[in-house]
């Protein structure tokens, strides 16, 4: 029998790798929680490689909504995510594992390559994303993940529909409507306080997205309505 290896021992190849899968609506703090385990991997002493697309910041970052960041490197749909990785240690830095952010927007073929670094290279891969678009349909990045991954876990920070029940899924908001068709990837926010005609985005649940109704508007203070209380005009009631 093989003794469990002492904690201070395990070396690149001692244990499996593996492919972890976080996923969440918008806001269920994804982000956050990248940047934790990428935070807790480094304190081990392992050294990792920080990856993300359309972050928030419009930068080569991973940040989160409560103020953490970190600098990461860009992919567009053309990354070849093995030879990203190749070339680190070929240029002499170890990776030890990858942080994938905003994984909801990699191609099938870029999580089969992520997938074949785990196998092949026995580097760790922690990937989060979005669950669903705004049509609640899986992005392509998500559903290949689900399709591979040796661990998928729906992130449990919860974030709630207005009405108070668990938000599920993204809405996108134009012109302060719900829309329903458009490009699968528009990158917005999730402020309440976007400019009138701007995309933004907004989580509901389950009913209020099939539904379409957004709820009370969030802007300014005194116009909070909790449900079942009288709604200002233009606003939608929902019970
Ligand atoms: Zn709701």
């Amino acid at each position: 029998m093989n003794a469990v290896p002492a904690s201070g021992d395990r070396r690149r190849h001692a244990a499996p790798a593996h492919l972890t899968f976080f996923h969440g609506p918008m806001d269920c703090g994804k982000s956050t929680l990248a940047l934790q385990v990428d935070h807790n991997q480094s304190r081990q002493g392992r050294h990792g490689l920080r990856l993300t697309q359309g972050d928030r910041s419009r930068a080569a970052r991973i940040s989160s909504r409560v103020g953490l960041s970190r600098e990461a490197v860009e992919v567009d749909g053309t990354t070849d995510l093995r030879l990203l990785v190749r070339d680190r240690w070929a240029a002499g830095h170890r990776v030890d594992y990858v942080v994938v952010d905003e994984a909801q927007f990699l191609s099938a073929r870029q999580v089969d390559q992520l997938a074949e670094l785990v196998d092949q290279s026995h580097v760790d891969v922690y990937a989060f994303g979005l669950t669903t678009d705004f049509r609640a349909q899986l992005f392509t990045g998500t559903q290949r993940l689900f399709e591979l991954a040796d661990v998928v876990q729906r992130i449990q920070v919860e974030v709630l529909c207005w009405c108070g029940a668990p938000g599920l899924l993204n809405a996108r908001v134009v012109d302060g409507v719900m829309v329903r068709q458009g490009e699968t990837v528009v990158v917005a926010d999730t402020a309440p306080d976007a400019a009138p005609d701007e995309v933004r985005y907004q989580v509901l649940c389950r009913r209020h997205h099939v539904g379409g109704q957004l709820g009370p508007t969030p802007t300014g203070p005194g116009q909070l309505t909790l449900a079942g209380q009288p709604l200002a005009d233009g606003q939608v009631a929902v019970r």
